[in-house]
């Protein structure tokens, strides 16, 4: 159970709360990307995968406030969202593990390991975790800043691992990062949702030319 997404680790006071996509302006472009990263099988859900859990989960900062909305937890397997399956984080406390979010659907997992990416540079404004075989495998090969394999998903730990993993980035130019403890585990992280996804998809390119030479 350990690799998987999925299990929420963190307590959250959570109330229930109609979103509304057309509130916010970069929506229809996150949930666009989504659905690009859910037909890599980047995020999604298969038997045969972590045992059947969902994994992948992507979010995006709300204005220049320190809330974000976030994909929904145990969402993997829907081949498309609606505004309806996103959660707003509206206050972390990493220290004491807690999370505060609205929305029709708890938010995913991860919710404190995106926040510790967005602390690290108010630039960030759209963060991807995702799950690849590949770009995971080669982390080391690709130099990629990483978290140490003893740090569990979904942890604190992981919150202030990953924090230091996108500070390294930040300082060397690198937009991503791996999580040596969570098996596949890869974040990008972008000024804006269109940057982090192809930071994605062209390290992947990287992987691969790198795997198949
Ligand atoms: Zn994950």
């Amino acid at each position: 159970m350990n690799q998987q997404d999925g299990v929420i680790k963190y307590q959250l006071q959570f109330s229930e709360y109609a979103l509304h996509a057309e509130q916010m302006p970069f929506f229809a472009r996150l949930n666009e990307w989504r659905q690009i990263l859910f037909r890599h099988d980047l995020i999604g859900c298969h038997a045969d995968r972590y045992e059947g859990a969902g994994y992948g989960n992507i979010s995006h900062r709300i204005g220049n406030s320190r809330e974000f909305l976030i994909s929904g937890t145990q969402s993997g397997h829907l081949q498309t969202l609606q505004a309806r399956h996103y959660a707003r984080v509206t206050a972390v406390d990493c220290r004491h593990n807690q999370v505060q979010a609205q929305g029709q659907i708890e938010p995913s997992s991860e919710a404190l390991t995106h926040d510790a990416v967005y602390q690290v540079d108010a630039q960030i404004r759209c963060v991807m975790h995702v799950h690849d075989p590949l770009l995971w495998g080669c982390a080391e090969a690709l130099a990629l800043p990483s978290t140490a394999a003893t740090i569990e998903y979904g942890t604190p730990q992981m919150a202030v691992a990953v924090a230091q993993a996108v500070a390294e980035g930040c300082q060397r130019g690198v937009q991503l990062i791996a999580m040596k403890g969570h098996l596949d585990g890869i974040i990008s992280y972008a000024e804006s949702t269109y940057r982090a996804g192809e930071i994605l998809l062209d390290m992947r390119r990287s992987g691969v030319a790198l795997t198949f030479s």
